[in-house]
C-alpha cells in the first residue's frame, strides 16, 4: 500500500509521521520542490520506524509516485506581509495547476487528498483538473472541516465529561471563518446532546455555545499567532483520511468534494458529511438542520462560490 505526499512542510511530514506511529500503508514516498527537505525529513520520520510501525519511508520525484493509492497534497505558499487572500489564492492556484497534472500523470488511478489552503478552493481546482482527464470526481477530496469537526468533538466531549470519540457532531461548508457548527444534529448516547446536557445539570447554554463556537471557528488563528502554524491535528487527520481509503473502511467524514448543488448554490465545493472508501468520495448526506443553520450553509457555500470563480478566471 503506497502512499505519496507532495509537499513536505510542516504539514505533510507531520501527515507522514502520523501514518508511521498509526501503520497506516506500508511504503511512504515523501515530494517537495525543496529536495533536501524531502530528504531530511523522510530520513528523519524513518528513523521512528523500530519504535512505531513496519513503513518504507523515502524521498523522491513525481515519477517515484507511481503506483500510489493514495496522494496526499499540502504544497503551497503562505501568505506574504501585504498579499491579499486572493493573491495567496492565485499563488498556489498556480502550484496545484503545475502539480496535479504530474501527480495524475504519475497515479492516474489514486484518490487524492488536498489539505493546502483554502483547502475548499484547492480540492474544486484539483477535482476539475481531474475530471478534465476523466477522472471521476469522487477520486479527489479535501480535508474540509474533518480538523473542525474534531475540535467540534472534543470540546463538547469535554463539557459532556464523555470521551470525544463517542460524541457526534458535525462542522460542515468552508474550512474558514464561514464554517456552519450544526448543532441541532449533534448526539451523545442516542439522544440530542442538549438533552443529555440537561440530564446532566450542565445545560447547553448560549453563552457555552459562544465559548465552543469560537473555539472552533478561532482555532487556528490561535495556534498560529502562538507558533506559526497548525500540524497535529491536520496531520493525525490526514493519516486517518489515508487509512480510510486505503482499508475501504466507509467511514463518515466531513471531508470536501465539488458538489453539483448544495443550498441552493451550484457546482461549489465544500465539506459535509460524507461515506468515504477505497474511491474515495462514495456518497454525501443531507443532515437535518434548523432554518437558521441551513441559512448559514447557504452563505458559506455563496463565499465559497465567489472564491473558487476567482481563482478559476486567474
Ligand atoms: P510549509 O510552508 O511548512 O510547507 C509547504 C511545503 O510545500 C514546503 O516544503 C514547500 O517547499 C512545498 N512546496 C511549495 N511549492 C511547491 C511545489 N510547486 N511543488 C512541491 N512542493 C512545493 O506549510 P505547512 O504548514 O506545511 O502548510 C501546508 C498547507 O497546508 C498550507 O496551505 C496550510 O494553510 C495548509 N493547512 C491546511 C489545514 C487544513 O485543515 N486543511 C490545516 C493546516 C494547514
Amino acid at each position: 500500500m503506497k502512499v505519496g505526499i507532495v509537499g513536505c512542510g510542516y504539514v505533510g511530514s507531520t501527515a507522514a509521521y502520523a501514518m508511521v506511529m498509526n501503520g497506516v500503508g506500508r511504503e511512504i514516498v515523501m515530494v517537495d520542490l525543496n529536495s533536501a527537505r524531502a530528504a531530511a525529513e523522510a530520513d528523519d520520520i524513518f528513523h521512528a520506524v523500530p519504535f512505531a510501525n513496519p513503513l518504507q519511508v523515502r524521498d523522491g520525484t513525481y515519477e517515484d509516485l507511481k503506483e500510489s493509492q493514495v496522494v496526499v497534497l499540502t504544497a503551497g505558499v503562505n501568505q506574504k506581509p501585504g498579499e491579499t487572500r486572493l493573491q495567496l489564492l492565485a499563488r498556489n492556484g498556480a502550484i496545484f495547476r503545475e502539480i496535479v497534472p504530474k501527480i495524475l500523470d504519475q497515479a492516474p488511478d489514486a484518490v487524492l487528498i488536498v489539505a493546502t489552503n483554502p483547502v475548499d478552493v484547492m480540492t474544486h481546482l484539483t477535482a476539475e483538473i481531474a475530471v478534465s482527464r476523466g477522472i471521476p470526481r469522487g477520486r479527489v477530496l479535501g480535508s474540509g472541516t474533518t480538523l473542525d469537526t474534531a475540535r467540534f468533538r472534543t470540546l463538547l466531549g469535554e463539557h459532556c465529561g464523555v470521551d470525544s470519540r463517542h460524541i457526534h457532531g458535525y462542522v460542515i461548508g468552508e474550512h474558514g471563518d464561514s464554517e456552519v457548527l450544526t448543532w441541532s444534529s449533534a448526539t451523545v448516547a442516542g439522544m440530542p446532546i442538549e438533552d443529555y446536557c440537561n440530564i446532566i445539570k450542565k445545560p447547553l447554554t448560549s453563552g457555552i455555545r459562544q465559548q465552543i463556537d469560537t473555539s472552533v471557528r478561532r482555532a487556528a488563528y490561535h495556534i498560529i499567532s502562538g507558533k506559526g502554524a497548525t500540524y497535529y491535528g491536520i496531520g493525525s487527520a490526514l493519516a486517518r483520511i489515508t487509512k480510510v481509503v486505503l482499508h475501504d473502511q466507509r467511514s463518515i467524514l466531513t471531508v470536501c468534494g465539488l458538489q453539483e448543488e448544495v443550498a441552493g448554490i451550484e457546482n461549489v465545493t465544500l465539506a459535509l458529511p460524507h461515506l468515504v472508501g477505497g474511491d474515495g468520495l462514495l456518497a454525501k448526506f443531507p443532515i437535518p438542520m434548523t432554518d437558521e443553520e441551513h441559512a448559514l450553509l447557504r452563505k458559506s457555500a455563496e463565499v465559497l462560490r465567489d472564491a473558487i470563480q476567482a481563482i478559476l478566471s486567474t
